[in-house]
């Protein structure tokens, strides 16, 4: 049955997620569903009606996931048509390309639901625009979806692990697959601050870099003068580059894939006609961090950045995160120098800020040493957090006197 012959999807839904999506919760989970006018099939668009039988919203329609309906519009009655399309796509793209001038050219141009496109992260590397898709609802429409944000000269798509199988069976797409323009051969660089980094767009974690740590980045690059920089968690060195331009004397990269400190590496060689990073000793160490920093030999540092992959896939590791976390913290302090600054990230969802920074205090203060805090941080502004499950980035620095 084509699109143009089915009739509209109606849904229904229960007391407590009716109110919800009216407060502007971007999902609706399959047992929230009260009532549907027939089945509905991935990646058409539901129209969500209230008791009264009142429009609510419309979103995108998933039959596999427990995430049944993704929002895309909620409040007033629209018509969703291709000038809807339209007028939604300029407009997500618009507000990010006042954000940043020439010396940014890789950052986000779409963050899902937050930015009302659900499921779908587009993120610019140069002249790369990367498509990431983590919702099977947008396959269907992924020729629409092009020709509304491409824009650029090249499109990567990206899958997310849990939509790959039938992105392959039911649309023959592949993760990594090129949409648009010519074959990436080789590393995408682009710029951020001004420093030049390397995407993987085509394999690396995320859509090739995370971009969302860069004002954290540029807060430590103005705490690094003169320092020796341990970070651990480092990837490609975002940190550490700009650690290194900031004036540190030494940064040693730490980080479990050699492929990642190869890309680390890489990004030190692409940099080096800026002075203090060609003045900076890099070193890179491939190791597992809480072995690492528990057994290897008594080294200090003046700074140390903590970002580690997300602790808590999902609620029930939630204590577990909490006690890893609160590992790496104290495993740091012991390494520290006097006068050390230490740098917590965290980027577990399940784990919400207070949460993170109340125990990243306790932690600082079990330590028995004078500190100050000197700030915490959320998220960027190109990567907006409307809803609490989409809300993951937090991070404390912390000043220890003795
Ligand atoms: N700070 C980085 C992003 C970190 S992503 C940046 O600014 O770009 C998390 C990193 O942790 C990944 O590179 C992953 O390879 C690494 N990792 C995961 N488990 C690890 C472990 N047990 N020990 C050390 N590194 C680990």
């Amino acid at each position: 049955m084509s699109g143009k012959d089915r009739t509209t999807l109606r849904l229904r839904l229960t007391a407590t997620a009716e109110t919800i999506v009216r407060k502007g919760h971007p999902w609706v989970f399959a047992q929230s569903v009260r009532e549907e006018n027939r089945p509905g099939v991935t990646g058409e668009l539901a129209v969500i009606y209230d008791r009264s039988d009142r429009f609510l919203a419309f979103g995108l329609y998933d039959s596999q996931s427990p995430i049944r309906v993704r929002i895309l519009h909620s409040g007033k009655p629209r018509q969703i048509d291709s000038a809807w399309w339209q007028n939604h796509a300029a407009k997500a793209i618009a507000l990010r390309q006042s954000q940043f001038d020439s010396q940014t050219t890789g950052f986000r141009c779409i963050n899902g639901e937050s930015d009302g496109w659900p499921g779908l992260v587009l993120d610019q590397y140069d002249t790369t625009r990367v498509l990431k898709l983590y919702t099977a609802a947008w396959l269907p429409r992924l020729e629409e979806t092009i020709g509304l944000l491409q824009g650029q000269a090249r499109l990567v798509l990206r899958l997310s692990r849990n939509i790959q199988k039938q992105a392959h069976d039911e649309f023959d797409l592949s993760d990594g697959q090129i949409l648009r323009g010519a074959p990436v051969e080789g590393p995408v660089v682009f710029l951020e601050n001004g420093l030049r980094f390397e995407a993987d767009v085509l394999r690396g974690q995320k859509t090739g870099f995370f971009l969302d740590q860069r004002e954290n980045r540029r807060n430590v690059e103005a705490l690094a003068q003169g320092c020796s920089v341990l970070n651990v968690f480092s990837y490609s060195g975002g940190f550490s580059l700009y650690a290194a331009r900031g004036g540190a004397k030494s940064v040693f990269s730490l980080d479990i894939s050699e492929h990642a400190l190869a890309a680390a590496r890489r990004n030190f060689a692409l940099n080096q006609d800026q002075p203090p990073v060609a003045q900076c000793r890099h070193e890179t160490v491939q190791a597992d961090a809480f072995m690492w920093l528990r057994n290897s030999p008594e080294q200090r540092f003046d700074l140390i950045v903590l970002d580690p992959p997300s602790l808590a896939k999902r609620q029930s590791e939630k204590d577990d995160a909490i006690a890893a976390y609160t590992k790496l913290i104290e495993a740091s302090l012991a390494r520290l120098s006097k006068n050390g600054v230490l740098v917590a990230a965290s980027c577990s969802a399940h784990v919400p800020a207070e949460d993170f920074f109340t125990l990243a205090r306790a932690t600082a203060r079990k330590s028995g040493r004078r500190f100050d805090e000197l700030r915490t941080t959320r998220h960027p502004s190109d990567h907006p957090a409307t809803f609490p499950e989409g809300e993951y980035l937090k991070c404390i620095y912390f000043r220890f006197m003795d």
